[in-house]
């Protein structure tokens, strides 16, 4: 697939009292055109900063300090306040964790869908306005009547559907979704994979999912990312990374969990995941690693990419290692 998607060097600091955190460190990779990118780690691994960091919300006193976000050819770190006002929703659209709880409860869903399309397309009719929110509706296997309703009125999985037939509006390019089926019932969820899995066909857009349930992203993702304290140690087809994972933190993640078929959620494995505050040095995963060796606590290795194109950041995988 045609590379739509170019992440390079993403950079994401904290500054708080207690110190410099690093939340994101040089975080590169690609996207196809319809191709799905499941994103796992624990939780502070960096997973949700990422999302923030290429929508450029992130807040103080955390700031993007480097890296681009390239779609279609677009640097979205290099667009003015207003460029980038307009490549969200239209270039890449983001559903942040809980979204379906953030709907305006005194709206009707329509009301909500036209204002992000009219803040987008000033000079629209009112009805072509009114036809793209009916359209996205439909995408999503909902019924044209609950244009008219509130957000009460609707399930959690039709509110999910709502906010995933909002993102796509404008057909972006790129749509991240940040823990979609989290909250909802097993049968739910599937429901909102099938339905993020039948849009995406429909534009054509990258998907980046971001989870814990590691068989439920199984089924539906081409490529998982695995983020380890706020850097990506991993990125690999799903098949080989559930057949034969290479960084040491995937092969516990892998076999941590219950049923690979099944209900995959990942319970984590022995000891703290690090404060970014007090990283260990060279990897910081070498105080839980079980393959860590001499230079593993003190040299940092370097993400590469392997000739079966596999990302992996870790010395095992370094030449004078594997010889
Ligand atoms: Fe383990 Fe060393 Fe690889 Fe880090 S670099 S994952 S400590 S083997
Ligand atoms: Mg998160």
């Amino acid at each position: 697939a045609k590379s739509v998607l170019q992440v390079k060097g993403l950079e994401v600091t904290y500054y708080t009292d207690l110190g410099r955190a690093k939340a994101l460190d040089d975080v590169s990779f690609n996207l196809g055109a319809g191709e799905k990118l499941g994103m796992v780690g624990e939780s502070g691994s960096g997973k949700s900063t990422m999302a923030l960091a290429m929508m450029r919300m992130i807040k103080p006193p955390g700031r993007i300090e480097g890296g681009s976000v390239t779609i279609d050819g677009v640097d979205l770190m290099a667009l003015d306040d207003d460029g980038m006002r307009k490549a969200r929703l239209d270039k890449i659209a983001y559903i942040p964790q809980g979204a379906m709880n953030s709907l305006n409860p005194v709206m009707r869903i329509g009301a909500q869908m036209v204002d992000a399309v009219r803040s987008h397309m000033p000079r629209e009719s009112g009805s072509a306005i009114k036809d793209r929110c009916m359209h996205a509706l439909r995408s999503v296997d909902l019924d044209p009547s609950v244009f008219r309703m509130y957000a009460h009125e609707l399930s959690g999985g039709m509110k999910q559907r709502v906010c995933i037939a909002i993102g796509i509006l404008l057909e972006p390019k790129v749509i991240i979704a940040d823990e979609p089926t989290s909250a909802l019932d097993v049968v739910t969820q599937r429901q909102v994979m099938e339905t993020i899995d039948r849009v995406q066909d429909q534009i054509n857009a990258a998907v980046i999912l971001i989870g814990h349930d590691m068989g439920l992203m199984a089924q539906f993702v081409d490529k998982v990312a695995v983020m380890y304290a706020g850097r990506l140690v991993e990125v690999s087809s799903v098949r080989d990374m559930f057949t034969a994972p290479n960084h040491p933190y995937a092969r516990a993640l892998i076999s941590s969990l219950p049923n690979l078929d099944n209900k995959g959620v990942f319970q984590g494995i022995p000891g703290l995941a690090p404060s970014l505050l007090r990283l260990p040095g060279g990897c910081a995963f070498h105080p839980r690693c079980s393959f860590a060796m001499d230079k593993c606590s003190t040299v940092r290795p370097e993400p590469q990419i392997l000739a079966n194109g596999r990302l992996i950041t870790c010395h095992l995988f370094d030449e004078e290692t594997r010889q």
